[in-house]
């Protein structure tokens, strides 16, 4: 009998008292200047220690502020105009620009979602806000609310609008150029920040491509970033979904130091920001003489943990490729007509089917993968393959200045099915450079003098496929 009583006073305190886990399950409500936000299941606002903590996507989207997650710091970088705040994960300190801010309660993980208190976030950025424990309901407004404002601002509820929206299907830097691929007609809207010193671009009316995120990191909030280590000017570049509606992609160049810059919009599926170039006043975002420019991806065989063939005395195929490879780098530079991107500058290893994938995103003109071969121990000579026959053209021209620069045996232009060549959209080739396993040829092309005539005669080849002069 007393212990009946006992789990019927048990049953009525939990009926009364809710657990706290069933209470984040019920429906909650954000507004942002009186349009409901709407919040899927997996982004139901969360309450932890009295904080309300909202899901970082509907920050992203719906307020127009900039997210950056690094996943490595477990770092959530806000951004809004000039205020930059840093949270991390499960710490209950922040930054504000750089300045330690306690927090009523630490951001965290749950469902993939990052979870991050509304009231600090939308404060510090300059909302008001309020928040009804009993409806659930957090009520935000922005300073200009109410007058007819600038349109900069996301009003929510917009259904999404899916009409002819452009994709961004490849960004790369590399010879100090932001290359950008879109599916489509774009309009950039550069702008530049300091302290620190940003460029910033803006891409309405485009949203990520589906391959995109196969090919650099782009996380669930669709925000990613890469790291600029070759060069100076550059020290990252942030990209995400800044806006939703209109869709809009914002990419960040972090700067070391501020840097000007030409933006040319070919209108053709490439926008070239080139750092090497300070534009001055105003040419607009399109330039006219924006026309011609033609992209080329060089593919420096094998690397990192694929060393491909070994030589007769031991060294690695990937040692050679990435050598030549990076003397046509120093000659492209010289190439006003030219942008480039390599599959690789460094000791990694891209799988054959990112190199592909990255040419074709990039919607390059050219490809050219740099090999050498390994076979008996009297094989030597030097052979170009082609798999589709829109690249022959590019093989033929291509093998002639293999077969001089080298002064080797002419191994013919040959068709074969390899990878690179075949999985490629553009006209692609694959060089092989003369056989690793036979010591004369292994012998030149260790050499300083063959890799620079080979780099030289790769330059040339390109140059007069593409009617560059
Ligand atoms: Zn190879």
């Amino acid at each position: 009998m007393r212990k009946f009583g006992f789990l019927l006073v048990l049953f009525l305190f939990v009926l009364a008292f809710p657990l706290t886990g069933h209470a984040a399950s019920k429906a909650t409500h954000i507004f942002l200047n009186g349009n409901e936000i709407d919040l899927s299941q997996d982004t139901q606002v969360q309450i932890v220690n009295n904080s309300v903590m909202i899901p970082i996507r509907v920050v992203v989207e719906e307020l127009g502020f900039n997210v950056v997650w690094d996943s490595k710091t477990s770092t959530v970088t806000i951004q809004k105009s000039d205020t930059v705040i840093k949270l991390f994960i499960n710490k209950s300190t922040a930054t504000v620009n750089g300045k330690t801010v306690k927090l009523a309660a630490a951001p965290f993980i749950k469902n993939n979602t990052t979870f991050v208190p509304l009231r600090f976030v939308s404060e510090q950025m300059g909302l008001s806000v309020t928040w009804d424990n009993t409806t659930k309901t957090a009520n935000l407004y922005t300073q200009n609310s109410g007058s007819s404002g600038d349109g900069t601002e996301g009003t929510g509820g917009t259904p999404e609008q899916t009409e002819n929206l452009t994709s961004l299907t490849g960004l790369s830097f590399s010879n100090n150029q932001l290359i950008l691929a879109v599916d489509g007609k774009v309009s950039p809207v550069t702008s530049t920040l300091t302290n620190p010193d940003r460029i910033v671009i803006d891409l309405p009316n485009v949203k990520f491509g589906a391959d995109f995120a196969s090919q650099l990191p782009l996380d669930s909030t669709q925000n990613g970033q890469i790291a600029v280590t070759d060069y100076p000017d550059v020290s990252k570049i942030r990209y995400s979904l800044f806006k939703s509606s209109p869709s809009t992609v914002r990419i960040v160049l972090d700067l070391n130091y501020a840097k000007g810059f030409e933006l040319t919009n070919q209108n053709d599926g490439l926008v070239i920001m080139d750092l090497n170039k300070d534009s001055d006043p105003a040419p607009g975002p399109t330039s006219p003489e924006s026309s011609g420019k033609k992209l080329v991806v060089i593919d420096a065989g094998h690397g990192g943990s694929d060393p491909g063939a070994i030589s007769v005395t031991g060294r690695k195929e990937k040692d050679f490729t990435l050598a030549v490879v990076l003397k046509v780098e120093k000659l492209l530079q010289n190439e006003p007509e030219l942008s480039y991107v390599l599959t690789r500058s460094g000791d990694t290893y891209p799988t054959l089917s990112d190199r592909s994938k990255l040419a074709n995103n990039l919607k390059a003109d050219v490809f050219v993968s740099v090999h050498g071969n390994s076979g008996s121990a009297l094989a030597t000579g030097v052979d170009t393959f082609y798999t589709r026959s829109d690249s022959l053209a590019l093989a033929n021209i291509m093998h002639k200045y293999l077969v001089q620069a080298t002064g080797l045996k002419d191994r013919k232009v040959q068709q074969a099915s390899l990878h690179v060549t075949r999985e490629t959209t553009m006209p692609a080739v694959l060089l092989e450079c003369g056989f690793l396993s036979n010591k004369s040829d292994e012998a030149k092309m260790f050499s300083e003098d063959f890799q620079e005539r080979v780099a030289e005669g790769i330059v040339a080849g390109i140059k007069e496929y593409l009617g560059i002069h």
